[in-house]
């Protein structure tokens, strides 16, 4: 891993009006152990995180980002967290990113059992190569992901539509897909509606109209998704959120996982059966995601 840069935050109430937070913020050596061994992010994932594209030292879409974790902390009882000081350990950390593609994260963790607070840092890095993803694009298979479309609302307590440390299951989705001789995973509720894949959102064509399924809860709804949704539409195109049953999936047009860091990569098939692309379309895509977006 290339790390550019990490701190810790000693996370500011709600109600703090300072305009400056520089001194909640603690320069740490990103390759040197900085974690207490009580820490309940390691111990059990009780914690929550984002991943932001950084692109020649901008990151991307910052606020959705810093907008899905205060929604994760709500559904996780976590503290709030504070925004503008999060903002500000954003742009510090991504002046330290250099030129090329990054990645931020931000972690915001239930802290140390028995501690009096939740811990967080944020770091940089350099973002792994995508480009082959992202012009020859991904073979991916359907996966059950063992709950039906209500459960989001009936059992709240799975924390379904929160970006939570807990990625155990999307790990090993993705390592069930390879065993099966595709790249990547699309996650299927037991009654049979297209949810999301175990890193990324799903976007379909079909004619002129570009589909994701609906943030309903049991998905979390991609920043990614939005900016791409919103540069469809002034391109003139239709885009539409949408209850997708998984047998529409193989008559699709063409179709992509998006996420924040690997941008578009085409799906080339689906459960091994071809599907069709545009290379020129997702080439114009991702430079639209590449682009530096507010
Ligand atoms: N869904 C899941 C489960 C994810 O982990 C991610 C990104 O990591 C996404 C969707 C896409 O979100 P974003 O576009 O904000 O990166």
């Amino acid at each position: 891993m290339a790390w550019h840069y990490a701190l810790t935050i000693d996370p500011a109430a709600s109600d703090d009006d300072r305009d400056d937070f520089a001194d909640t913020f603690t320069e740490i050596d990103p390759a040197a152990p900085a974690l207490n061994v009580g820490e309940l992010s390691t111990q059990r994932g009780d914690g929550i995180f984002e991943s932001i594209g950084v692109i020649d030292s901008h990151a991307q879409e910052v606020v959705p980002h810093l907008e899905r974790l205060a929604h994760s902390a709500r559904l996780c009882d976590l503290p709030a967290p504070h925004l503008p000081q999060w903002r500000q350990a954003v742009d510090l950390v991504a002046a330290h990113a250099g030129p090329g593609e990054s990645v931020i994260k931000l972690i915001l963790s239930r802290g140390v059992e028995h501690g009096p607070a939740p811990t967080a840092w944020v770091t940089a890095a350099a973002a792994a190569d995508f480009t082959v993803p992202r012009t020859r694009g991904i073979r991916v298979v359907t996966l059950d992901r063992g709950f039906d479309s209500g459960a989001a609302a009936r059992a709240p307590w799975l924390l379904l539509g929160a970006k939570t440390l807990s990625y155990a299951v999307n790990m090993a989705a993705i390592r069930e897909a390879k065993r099966r001789g595709a790249d990547d995973a699309i996650f299927v509720s037991t009654d049979g509606i297209v949810l999301e894949a175990p890193t990324a959102s799903l976007i379909l064509r079909r004619g002129d109209a570009f589909l994701t399924p609906a943030p309903t809860g049991s998905i979390l709804h991609g920043t990614t998704q939005l900016s791409a949704f919103e540069w469809l539409a002034s391109q003139g195109h239709r885009t539409e959120y949408a209850s997708i049953p998984a047998s529409d999936l193989a008559t699709a047009d063409a179709a992509w996982l998006v996420s924040s860091v690997r941008l578009a990569a085409p799906i080339t098939a689906i459960d091994g059966v071809p599907l069709g692309g545009d290379a020129e379309f997702t080439a114009a895509l991702n430079a639209y995601l590449l682009s530096p977006r507010d």
